[in-house]
């Protein structure tokens, strides 16, 4: 089983696209094509391809890893501030939320020594949070997980006055909950995929950094 962290995850993807990425696109740039690439993800898997489906799904990942890195955000270090062994939602292991209700934060305390130290561990301790037999997967519900992380940074950014990172923090370490959620659902291993797929370079173009250019 690899053990690859969340800030090699992070550093691999700003290896291969963080020049590019700052050279060519913008924020809007940035969430636009992690959208795309989710939106093809929904679309293989409802054909079956899975490869494919796989392939695109990491791809997302890659942008959204961008939009991390861009802020420079750490999140290595919020999400066990966000996910201490508990929901940040309900505060339970597992999670009791009930569905349809607008969820709302709690503070989840101080987190436990024992955090996961890398993306298969804390893949385990998500399952623990939120066991995937109990996930009823809504192929689309990914989407507006994407939608509610774009709003976070287009407030933080059209926020007048006191701007609060914590909020966009929080919304990445959310996010990428819901990531490994889907990885759990798909019994892969995030970290593998990953590496499997981008540790030579760009998987479209083989370089790293990678020469790629996108005008869609
Ligand atoms: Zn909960
Ligand atoms: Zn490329």
């Amino acid at each position: 089983m690899a053990n690859h962290t969340i800030k090699q995850l992070m550093q691999l993807s700003a290896d291969i696209y963080a020049i590019p990425n700052d050279q060519l696109y913008d924020l809007d740039d940035l969430f636009y094509y992690h959208q795309k690439w989710l939106l093809r993800y929904i679309d293989s898997r409802k054909k079956e391809h899975e490869e494919k489906m796989m392939k695109d799904l990491l791809a997302s990942v890659a942008w959204f890893s961008a939009v991390v890195n861009r802020f420079h955000i750490d999140l290595e270090k919020i999400l066990p501030k966000r996910y201490p062994y508990k929901c940040p939602f309900c505060l339970e292991l597992p999670c009791s939320c009930e569905k349809f209700v607008v969820k709302k934060s709690k503070k989840t305390g101080r987190p436990t020594s024992r955090m996961p130290r890398n993306l298969s561990e804390w893949q385990k301790l998500i399952e623990k949070i939120y066991p995937s037999e109990n996930l009823l997967f809504k192929n689309l519900e990914i989407l507006s997980h994407q939608d509610r992380l774009h709003q976070s940074f287009r407030l933080f950014r059209r926020q007048s006055g006191k701007r609060h990172i914590k909020d966009i923090e929080n919304a990445v370490a959310d996010y990428f909950v819901e990531l490994l959620k889907i990885f759990n659902f798909l019994k892969k291993d995030l970290g593998v995929e990953y590496f499997r797929i981008f540790k030579n370079g760009c998987y479209v173009c083989g370089k790293k950094p990678c020469e790629c250019f996108y005008v869609e």
